[in-house]
């Protein structure tokens, strides 16, 4: 998109002192402040329009170049260091012009703000947010995961101060090297005195005159991690957990954000998790073997197998419950249940000579399923399924 000429942006004659742009651009900045319009994206970008614009107007070498070659002239480099603010964020912006901020004196409009940066922005590093697939059997022990992630770190050539060397600060202006100021505002009620961390220093009492070269400044450097976590047992698919101070670190040496990884769960060839942890499995068993009884081998998550009994005449759908061997539940020492399905197979295809002897099946009055309201082992089992 084609950029608008600063002045017209602004409102104000090629010819405007310093002053004029001054109070145009606080004119413009309160109109479209985002504490006044919030969520406008339209808003947004006019107040970061008009930031870049006062950037460049009210600073005499950058206006020199821009009144010569217009926006070329800034873009290629000639303007020293000039950053287009339209990729900025609005907490960028208030970084920048904190002292003109303060200068205006809103303490509703951008000193409240920029308290309240101090505490959350400023100081926190952003949070980090990995999703990480685990099978049933991991969730079933807890495990230890080895995770590849870019993150932001303090940069180690200037231990995280942006300076180029220890002698590479001056004191900083606005608050005289406190780190602190203080504001009276005198109101229709009375004086009100506040104090605030200064905004121009972030606290620090002091600014950085030559940036190190290998982080331009920020204090932090991006690089490839591995980040060792431990992911305790029982946890389930979208569960987030946080891990404190794993996440980017802080430009200006804050604490670091948080690590917060979202759990997916995998899934098991022979198991279904239910709400409750417990594991489902469907067993299949042959007609002889739900007719006659039986005993069969069932998998176990990590355990191998167990033996189970089949009781003689067991029902299609009969649910046999191995108690404390599902999953563990999450942040306890109880566990859900096995529970095991019973299918009793049916061929869809039989020969000449099966076909016989289910057809001789099918005479025997034991086998009519009218039997059925007498059978009270049976419908002792449907309860079970059903209820
Ligand atoms: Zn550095
Ligand atoms: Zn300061």
């Amino acid at each position: 998109m084609a950029k608008r000429d600063y002045y017209e942006i602004l409102e104000v004659p090629r010819n405007a002192t310093k002053e004029e742009i001054k109070k145009a651009y606080r004119k413009k900045a309160l109109q479209y402040h985002p504490d006044r319009n919030p969520g406008d994206k339209e808003a947004e970008e006019k107040f970061k329009e008009a930031a870049e614009a006062y950037a460049v107007l009210s600073d005499d070498e950058k206006r020199r170049i821009y009144d010569q070659y217009g926006h070329a002239g800034l873009s290629g480099g000639a303007g020293g260091g000039f950053q287009d603010f339209s990729s900025f964020d609005i907490e960028d912006i208030f970084r920048h012009f904190s002292d003109i901020f303060s200068d205006f004196g809103f303490d509703f409009g951008f000193g409240g703000r920029s308290s309240r940066r101090e505490s959350t922005t400023r100081t926190k590093g952003t949070n980090l947010r990995i999703r990480v697939k685990l099978t049933l059997n991991e969730i079933n022990t807890g495990v230890e995961k080895k995770i590849k992630v870019k993150r932001l770190v303090e940069c180690d050539a200037c231990n995280g101060t942006g300076a180029k060397n220890s002698t590479s600060f001056k004191t900083c202006h606005t608050c005289g090297g406190s780190g602190y100021v203080t504001r009276v505002s005198r109101t229709f009620f009375g004086h009100f005195q506040t104090t605030n961390v200064c905004s121009s220093c972030g606290g620090k009492g002091r600014l950085i005159v030559d940036r190190c070269s290998k982080c331009t400044g920020s204090g932090v450097v991006q690089i490839d991690d591995i980040i060792t976590i431990n992911i305790p047992p029982g946890v389930r698919e979208g569960m987030q957990l946080s891990y404190t101070g794993k996440g980017n670190a802080a430009q200006g040496g804050g604490i670091p954000g948080d690590l917060i990884v979202v759990i997916e769960e995998e899934k098991h060839p022979d198991f279904i998790r239910d709400e409750n942890d417990n594991l489902i499995y469907n067993l299949v068993i042959s007609i002889p073997q739900a007719i006659l009884g039986s005993a069969v081998e069932v998998p176990v998550l990590d355990e191998g197998r167990i033996r189970v009994k089949i009781e003689p005449g067991t029902p299609s759908g009969k649910l046999l419950r191995v108690k404390g061997k599902g999953l563990p539940h999450f942040n306890s020492t109880s566990r859900g249940d096995l529970i095991i399905r019973v299918i009793v197979y049916i061929p869809s295809e039989i020969s000449k000579e099966e076909r016989k002897i289910i057809e001789k099946l099918q005479e025997s009055d034991n086998f009519k399923p009218d039997k059925v309201k007498r059978d009270f082992n049976f419908w002792d089992s449907i309860k079970k399924i059903f209820s």
